[in-house]
């Protein structure tokens, strides 16, 4: 149940919608029953008709969305409709999130959850390499000189950002890393590096956008913090990020760490 608070927020947005599409429904067909030409009563039947198929569509997907919350159950099959429907909803609930004076981030935020909640319906068994991590150039310290966004190499692993964990891990298991300074060379790091997940670290605007673009892959979004206001010296929670890489992995994170341990001890 626990699972399913998290993403109240988006949820309840989502029921909101549809029954702003019921509304909408019910008002055609009050129309439909004033309007007396045959032509006019025409159209309002069809629109009425393809709203009702659009709404029972909705009411069915987030049904499932919350049964699987609940149950934390995969329902892998329908997977691909209920992030049709939650995508295709989302302006209207972040307008009407808006309109109830709920934060945009809080939205998004929960926005996230459910998406990750629903990738996380499917089993993965990914190698490391076919996983990438993407993070945003705000994780690095401001005052650091290395050129991370060319080659994340660069980092000199000195402790005081993020990006030399992230690269620890990089080398720990042999994933790919990317720092994008923005979402033109995400795409493009996407388009050349070709993983088959991603593990995506950034704030709940880039989050959201992102995983509404990358809609061809499974991506797990981590949310950044920003300890230091938005975009500068920003910090991620590692483990979150290990999580999402190890649920890839088919829960074969060690597995590997152990196994490039070996290797090394070996040469
Ligand atoms: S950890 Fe790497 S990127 Fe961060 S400040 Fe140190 S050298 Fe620079």
């Amino acid at each position: 149940m626990d699972n399913l608070n998290k993403k109240r927020i988006y949820i309840a947005l989502l029921l909101l919608s549809v029954f702003f599409f019921a509304l909408i429904w019910a008002g055609v067909r009050y129309v439909q029953k004033l309007d007396d030409p045959v032509i006019t009563n025409r159209i309002f039947s069809t629109f009425s008709i393809i709203l009702f198929i659009a709404i029972i569509i909705f009411v069915i997907a987030i049904g499932i969305l919350i049964v699987s919350l609940i149950n934390e159950k995969s329902y892998s099959k329908t997977n691909k409709m209920i992030k049709g429907v939650i995508d295709f909803l989302f302006p209207l609930s972040l307008f009407i999130g808006k309109l109830l004076g709920i934060e945009k981030d809080k939205i998004k935020g929960s926005y996230v959850n459910v998406c990750n909640q629903v990738v996380k319906t499917k089993k993965f068994d990914l190698k490391p390499e076919e996983i990438l991590i993407l993070t945003p150039h705000c994780l690095q310290n401001a005052k650091c000189p290395h050129k991370i966004t060319i080659n994340e190499d660069n980092c000199k692993q000195c402790g005081l950002c993020p990006i030399g964990d992230l690269l620890k891990i990089k080398k720990e298991i042999g994933i790919q890393l990317v720092v994008a300074t923005g979402g033109t060379l995400a795409r493009k790091a996407i388009i050349e590096k070709k993983p088959k997940a991603i593990v995506a670290v950034a704030c709940e605007r880039d989050l959201t956008s992102g995983i509404q673009d990358v809609k061809q892959l499974p991506v797990l979004g981590v949310l950044n913090q920003r300890p230091n206001g938005p975009c500068y010296n920003t910090q991620v929670d590692l483990e979150k990020v290990k999580e999402a890489i190890n649920f890839f992995l088919g829960g074969k994170y060690e597995q590997y760490v152990s196994k490039t341990d070996s290797t090394s001890n070996s040469i």
